[in-house]
């Protein structure tokens, strides 16, 4: 058994070391080292980003649920609230809102031996009133995640942006300290949810053969996934029919086979918008016939933002245009990011930067 899984993790580093730029491994002694760390009791707070997502949530309380089995005592302190199709998770209720109840949450993370930093690479994607907190504190930082460029802030850094998801990094993670056997339904549950949504339900190019994989072995320890799929991607009337104003407000710009989607204030509130309820109105502008880069502007009245969601096919790549001129980032083809100017300045300020892109969004390659 461990021959196999030492023979797993060598093979696994083999073909990181020769494809992947961006990854950051765990050594043998990283290992070494977390094993010993975890072999004792500690004090332990798991912190997704803020508005966390199905991969955030999944990878946070995959990992939960593991430490507590381990016999430590453990906390998923969240920056700000999860959407509602996120709160049947087994665990879900035991999450710590941090904005909500920032006295508590701050005490927590204080008295914190060790702090997992999962699903982004970048503290300041906690928010500026966890951040803060983040920065006073001296845990043992462990960063799992799967952006590109993590920041160098963790005393142990596994990132590896090849990878589909934080939470089939959670089970890689598990793999390396060779306790797959403790995978429970609740745990599987949990990781399963965070693939099924970082993979756009398996079909996103990051899903890899290991991917299905570890699908395939998490429904062997008992996931649903069918009921899974349904509590996930289940719709309220109003959902619905703001996806009807969200369609009916696309654009689409052949000369730089782009599409994009605006969502006002007003008509959020019309359609009583609640949290979580855009997820994935972008993906509809990307599949349209050429088109290869789709971008979706939510006003976001009580923040003072407009919050933008970047998508692409092929090599285009979105991280890049985010980084440059709409202070975000995330993946190649999945990005986002945001302005501080009205919708209506955002808009103009978009269009004039798609010229610098035309040669590329013209002649992109899958
Ligand atoms: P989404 O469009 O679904 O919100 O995010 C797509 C990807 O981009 C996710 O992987 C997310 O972590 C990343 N992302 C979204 N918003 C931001 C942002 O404001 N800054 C950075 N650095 N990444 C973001
Ligand atoms: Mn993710």
């Amino acid at each position: 058994m461990y021959l196999r899984s030492l023979l797993t993790f060598y093979n696994f580093n083999f073909q990181l070391f020769n494809f992947n730029v961006y990854s950051q491994l765990m050594n043998l002694e990283d290992i070494k080292g977390i094993k010993s760390l975890l072999s004792i009791p500690k004090k332990i707070v798991i912190v997704p980003h803020r508005n966390p997502d199905g991969d955030a949530y999944g990878a946070s309380l995959g990992i939960y649920h593991y430490l507590i089995k381990l016999g430590h005592q453990v906390t998923v302190v969240s920056p700000n609230e999860c959407p509602d199709f996120l709160k049947w998770m087994p665990g879900a209720d035991e999450v710590l809102f941090f904005e909500n109840n920032i006295s508590k949450g701050t005490e927590i993370l204080k008295t914190a031996e060790i702090v997992f930093t999962l699903d982004f690479n970048a503290l300041h994607r906690v928010g500026a009133k966890m951040l803060k907190v983040l920065e006073e504190i001296k845990p043992v930082y462990i960063l799992i995640d799967h952006h590109q460029q993590p920041e160098d802030f963790a005393k142990f850094t596994y990132s590896n942006s090849k990878i589909s998801s934080t939470s089939e990094m959670i089970y890689q993670f598990i793999e390396m300290l060779e306790d797959l056997s403790k995978i429970d339904k609740d745990i599987a549950t949990c990781l399963y949810t965070g693939i099924l949504t970082d993979t756009g339900s398996f079909r996103f190019p990051a899903t890899t053969s290991q991917t299905h994989r570890v699908a395939a072995s998490l429904l062997d320890k008992g996931v649903e996934h069918a009921k899974i799929y349904n509590k996930i991607y289940e719709n309220s009337v109003s959902r619905l029919q703001l996806l009807g104003r969200a369609l009916s407000n696309m654009v689409v710009l052949p000369k730089y086979k782009t599409a994009y989607i605006t969502l006002s204030n007003s008509e959020l509130q019309k359609f009583n918008y609640k949290k979580g309820d855009t997820e994935g109105f972008v993906n509809y502008a990307l599949s349209l016939n050429d088109v290869n880069f789709a971008a979706i502007f939510i006003e976001d009245r009580k923040q003072g933002i407009i919050k933008i969601s970047f998508r692409s096919i092929g090599d285009f790549n979105v991280n890049e245009v985010s980084r440059e001129y709409f202070n975000g980032g995330g993946h190649i083809n999945a990005a986002g990011g945001r302005t501080e100017m009205s919708l209506e300045k955002t808009i103009p300020y978009f269009l004039s930067i798609l010229p610098e892109y035309e040669e590329k969004l013209n002649n992109t390659h899958e």
